[in-house]
């Protein structure tokens, strides 16, 4: 009942609410609703004094009919709208008119003292008793007076009803003039104006309600049955206003029922926005200020003094109240042990003060509430909290069956509401975070990106790949992995700092965006999350080595177009960077755009190998092998080409890669067995034993069906098993040893010779070497390179060619390019040299020009024919 609601009934106890806020006014208000109660006892007096008073018997029923009469009147206020305004309109001048017309004012004085303070006695709203008594007796002893005067004013034939009339006028005067003068003391208000209007309202309202007391009045007495016809006409009057009344009310309750859940579902929607702290289990503040609405609404809707919404949104914080209307009281309970909160089941329960046990008593008094409606908010699983209502806000009635409904219905749509809501935060969740780690996944970073950027300059795209991840997960277990990925995990959230997003986008790949740094400042981050990466992993008893790689992104500062802030592409620009690093063997790489364009082209490359090699733009280069001291050739090094039509010739390191990720790779071994097994055969035809080696990649370690491929092609070809070689990196064995070794053992059973690619580049030992079966070591040609510069290196070959010969394997050396180089191998006691000293890899035709130019044709220790370098 706000004040732009009822302004015909300036709520008493609500008056008393707000004097207890102001010490000062609530002293002058005492000193008034006094000097009202004085006013009131001495006219009640002076009337009382001044008319005899004749009792006849038919008060016997006509007083308890007055006191009926008043209950009546006051406690079927209407609420009627018009034009958006909500009236509501009491009946007391119907009662009143007719005493006036029928009784004594003795009697019509005690019928409306007992009903009235009855009323509130019952209902225990005794703090304004005393102002409420002096204004019932001065609205019972005003209209008595006036109508005393008015019948000796008035010409002897005016009837007694215009006496009566103006009586109860003066009546509704009274209560308007002191309820202006309550309000003005309380709060200094209202002004004139609202003064003016409350008065005309009520004079409105008071002549209505006169009139229809006067016709009733004179049917009943003068109409024969008049009795009947005033009971017929009310009767149809009550009805009709049920139904009006009814369907207003069904229609207002609707409206705060859609409302309620509507703004329960917006908030909803606004945290599932929020994918950075989802669930955080504290009420956000814009979700406050919804509740607050809500309750705000409820309050409302239910007339009440004060709603109070009780939220429970994290099951192991408590619960937090929201409070709409007059603020509770500071002593307000702790909520476990409270009675009022011990609610069982999902029904509203009703508490009031004056059939309660001491402890609801308590409880109530705690709240300064005389009644309570009390319902639990009930989740699918879960008490989500409670709505309590507290005192209706009216001089008469408290909450009604209608009101029990509506928290009711609302408190389901309110818990079905909060559940979807935590469904939906819940999902969201699963969906933005990665569950190993706990940081975002990828759709959750693009969407904490996106957010970011658009309010953001000068952003940064970090990515951060964890280098031999599969090799430990696959040598160790995948929990190894896990661990490591989750401590590697810890270990950026720690350097970036909370607010960050974080993301785990798959395997051991992180990506991060840092805000409002420039390149300088993004260059070091870089650096510092690669040494955290790359920093020992202890896991269980053991230290895990690892490195890392990152490549980083700076984000536009002046987007030219949209796309550019795209959060993906910025993503895939960070990992261009990061292959452009692994590339260089490089720890940290930024973006340059160059490297776009090799990414693009690598794309190409990729859709179009098949069709290369099928067309003939795929070829193979021969590379000689020589024996060392003695220069022989031994045999060849078949290494791919490709020459593009758009490209030109390309490298191997640039396709191969590319090739090996899309699975081709079977199609090139082949093609590169096939043709280096065909020369083979040819110059066996020519009476020359000269060996082919042909790179594997990791695949083809992984495909079972393999070694019978290289089975069937050697008796194709017919070419005995040692003429072949395969090369293979050490971590390309390494990678997944399980599924490589079974293939490897096969090719070794079949005879042809298997040498360990690019030794000393990987992790794994010598010694390890011992357990896989291989004929022969290739040293890196970075370590033959540096070894005419690098003392390091030197030791390096050294100690690879002893401990290679120790192991009884052929020992070969690449990238020789220098006569200094050659020399030092011979006298380490390298078994084979390979290198641009002797060729660099050449064509078919180029290959066999050098072999007439650069050899000489010789008898070997078993008679057979050798090629030996010339000087
Ligand atoms: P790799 O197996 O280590 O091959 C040796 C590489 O070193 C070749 O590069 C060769 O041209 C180069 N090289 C030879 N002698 C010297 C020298 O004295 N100095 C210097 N600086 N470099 C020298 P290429 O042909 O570019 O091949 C690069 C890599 O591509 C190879 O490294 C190999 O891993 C891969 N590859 C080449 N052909 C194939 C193939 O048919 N299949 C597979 N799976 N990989 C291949
Ligand atoms: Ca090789
Ligand atoms: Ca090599």
């Amino acid at each position: 009942m706000s004040e732009h609601h009822r302004p015909h009934d300036p709520d008493a106890s609500r008056l008393a609410d707000r004097a207890q806020m102001d010490p000062r006014r609530r002293l002058l208000y005492l000193t008034f609703s006094r000097a009202v109660l004085v006013a009131g006892t001495l006219a009640a007096a002076g009337v009382a004094w001044s008319q005899p008073t004749q009792f006849t018997p038919q008060l016997l029923w006509l007083g308890p009919l007055l006191v009926l009469g008043f209950l009546l009147a006051e406690h079927l206020t209407i609420d009627v709208d018009i034009r958006q305004v909500g009236w509501a309109i009491s009946f007391t001048e119907i009662p009143l008119v007719l005493g006036l017309l029928t009784a004594p004012f003795e009697v019509v004085l005690a019928a409306h003292l007992v009903a009235g303070v009855g009323s509130q006695l019952v209902r225990r709203l005794t703090s304004n008793l005393v102002y409420n008594v002096g204004v019932m007796c001065l609205e019972i002893a005003g209209p008595f007076a006036v109508y005393a005067l008015a019948t000796q004013v008035l010409p002897d034939g005016a009837p007694r009803w215009t006496a009566a009339l103006l009586g109860t006028l003066a009546s509704s005067l009274i209560s308007v003039a002191l309820a202006v003068t309550a309000l003005n003391i309380l709060r200094g208000e209202p002004r004139l104006p609202a003064a003016l209007r409350l008065a005309a309202h009520t004079l409105v309202v008071g002549l209505l309600n006169t009139s229809v007391g006067v016709v009733g009045y004179e049917v009943a007495v003068s109409a024969p049955w008049g009795w009947a016809l005033n009971v017929l006409v009310v009767a149809a009057l009550v009805a009709l206003y049920r139904g009006y009344y009814g369907l207003l009310r069904e229609q207002r309750d609707l409206e705060t029922l859609s409302d309620v859940s509507l703004s329960v579902a917006r908030s909803g929607q606004r945290v599932a926005a929020r994918p950075g702290n989802l669930l955080d289990g504290q009420l956000a503040d814009a979700d406050a200020d919804e509740w607050q609405k809500i309750a705000e609404r409820i309050r409302e809707q239910l007339s009440a003094k004060r709603v109070v919404l009780r939220l429970r949104l994290d099951p192991a914080a408590p619960a937090r109240a929201l409070v709409a209307g007059k603020p509770l009281p500071e002593d307000e309970p702790p909520s476990h042990d409270d009675p009022i909160l011990q609610l069982p089941g999902s029904q509203v329960r009703y508490f009031r003060g004056l059939d309660a046990s001491d402890d609801v008593r308590e409880a109530l008094a705690r709240r300064g509430a005389h009644e309570a409606l009390v319902v639990p908010l009930r989740g699918a699983n879960q008490l989500l909290g409670a709505v309590e209502a507290h005192d209706r806000l009216s001089r008469w009635r408290g909450f009604g069956r209608s009101d029990v409904q509506l928290l009711r219905t609302l408190a389901s749509h309110l818990a079905t509401a909060m559940d979807n809501r935590r469904l939906l935060a819940r999902l969201r969740h699963d969906a933005y975070h990665d569950p190993l780690t706990g940081l975002l996944n990828r759709p959750g970073f693009r969407e904490a990106a996106v957010d970011r950027l658009r309010r953001h300059t000068g952003s940064m795209v970090v990515r951060i790949d964890l280098d031999a991840l599969s090799a430990v997960g696959d040598a160790l277990g995948h929990s190894w992995g896990d661990r490591m990925v989750i401590a590697a995990g810890g270990r950026l959230r720690e350097a970036l700092g909370p607010g960050v997003p974080l993301a785990r986008l798959e395997g051991g790949t992180f990506a991060a965006l840092l805000a409002d740094c420039d390149e300088e400042e993004g260059r070091r981050i870089a650096e510092q999350l690669h040494r955290e990466l790359a920093a020992p992993y202890p896991v269980d008893r053991l230290s895990v080595e690892a490195d890392a790689v990152v490549g980083y992104v700076q984000v536009p500062s002046e987007p030219a177009e949209e796309d550019d802030a795209d959060v993906d592409t910025l993503l895939q620009r960070a990992d261009v960077a990061l292959r452009a690093a692994r590339n260089a063997g490089d720890a940290v790489r930024g973006y340059v755009p160059s490297m776009g364009q090799i990414f693009l082209r690598r794309f190409q490359l990729v859709t179009q190998f098949r069709q290369a090699l099928d067309t003939g733009q795929v070829r193979v280069h021969y590379q000689p092998k020589v024996a060392l001291p003695g220069r022989e050739v031994l045999g060849v090094e078949a290494l791919v080409r490709w020459v593009h039509p758009e490209f030109g010739r390309l490298d191997p390191d640039e396709f191969v890669p590319a090739v090996e990720a899309t699975g081709l790779v079977d199609a090139l071994t082949s093609f590169v067995m096939d043709n280096a097994l065909a020369k083979v055969r040819g110059w066996l035809d020519r009476g020359l034993r000269l060996s082919a080696a042909v790179n594997l990649s990791v695949r083809n370690l992984a495909d079972e069906s393999f070694p019978d491929r290289v089975a069937e092609a050697l008796r194709r070809h017919d070419v005995p098993p040692r003429l072949l070689t395969f090369e293979l990196t050490e971590s390309g064995v390494m990678s997944d040893p399980e599924r490589a070794l079974p293939v490897l053992r096969r090719l070794h059973a079949l005879g042809v010779v298997l040498a360990v690619d690019d030794f000393g580049t990987g992790y794994s030992s010598l010694a390890y070497l011992r357990q896989l079966p291989v004929d022969e070591v290739k040293i890196d040609k970075s370590f033959v390179l540096g070894m005419g510069t690098d003392l390091g290196d030197m030791a390096v070959v050294r100690s690879i060619v002893e401990l290679g010969h120790s192991l009884g394997l052929t020992v070969v050396a690449e990238g020789v390019e220098e006569d200094a180089a050659r020399d030092q191998l011979v006298e380490m006691g390298c078994d084979v040299a390979q290198g641009y000293l002797i060729s660099r890899p050449l064509s078919e035709d180029r290959f066999e020009a050098w072999l007439r130019a650069r050899t000489v044709r010789a008898r070997g220790r078993r008679d057979e024919t050798v090629l030996t370098l010339v000087r």
